[in-house]
């Protein structure tokens, strides 16, 4: 017999996204994302250089899970009028651990899944301005839609596959994960260096050049080859 403890209010379901080719779903830790990851994207941001990677989170409950062949509905956020779209490779690591190097990275991770890190621009440039956290222009309600999460031996060879989102049939980000200043193993190193991992953790990677804004009615296809499509429409 256990003894389940008592609760004030009824807790909050577990956040899970689905997982390509099995009913069992992935149940979300955190949401971990690295900025300026890509050299045009950092450019286009005002930056230039190799430096060292740096991260941000989401909260678990930003997640919009997208199962395949469906479309998911992502609401227009509050307070913005530059919400921006950022296609990303997202790393599901499988085996947590702290102080990774990057040649043991592969072993922590279960799979990859096509990731949207979704930006209230103007706040998050406003934020900068200020010298003040992010989260108000990266980790609001909705934030992070995501599709399917492939495994890893189903995924094929997601550090050189080419990435893109079009907005309405548009190219808006076309890119390849070769392109990424600090691959998904190197991440791993400096990631587990400052939090140990979890099982559950989410990585968005960082996103290539050419973000720009959406507006309410926009349908969004992102790719990330060999990992599907997720299909998003802003409402
Ligand atoms: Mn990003």
């Amino acid at each position: 017999m256990t003894n389940s403890p008592a609760y004030v209010f009824t807790p909050p379901p577990v956040v899970s996204v689905p997982v390509a080719g099995s009913t069992h779903r992935y149940a979300v830790h955190r949401v971990y994302c690295v900025g300026r990851n890509y050299e045009e994207h950092a450019k286009e941001m005002g930056f230039t250089g190799r430096e060292p990677p740096f991260f941000f989170l989401k909260p678990a409950d930003a997640i919009v899970a997208v199962d395949a062949g469906t479309v998911g509905t992502l609401p227009y956020p509050s307070l913005t009028k530059n919400f921006h779209h950022e296609i990303e490779l997202v790393v599901a690591i499988g085996t947590g651990g702290k102080d990774i190097k990057a040649a043991d990275a592969h072993a922590h991770i279960f799979g990859y899944a096509v990731g949207l890190d979704m930006t209230r621009r103007d706040l998050q440039g406003e934020m900068k301005k200020a010298g003040r956290p992010w989260c108000i222009g990266k980790g609001f309600d909705h934030s992070a839609p995501i599709g399917p999460i492939t495994p890893t031996a189903l995924a094929g060879d997601v550090n050189h596959a080419d990435l893109f989102v079009q907005v309405n049939g548009t190219d808006r980000q076309r890119s390849n994960v070769a392109k990424l200043i600090w691959n998904v193993a190197e991440t791993i190193e400096h990631l587990s260096a400052a939090w140990e991992l979890m099982p559950g953790d989410l990585i968005y990677t960082g996103t290539p050049e050419g973000v720009a804004a959406v507006v309410t009615g926009d349908i969004l296809v992102g790719s990330v080859a060999g990992l599907g499509e997720l299909h998003i429409k802003v409402v």
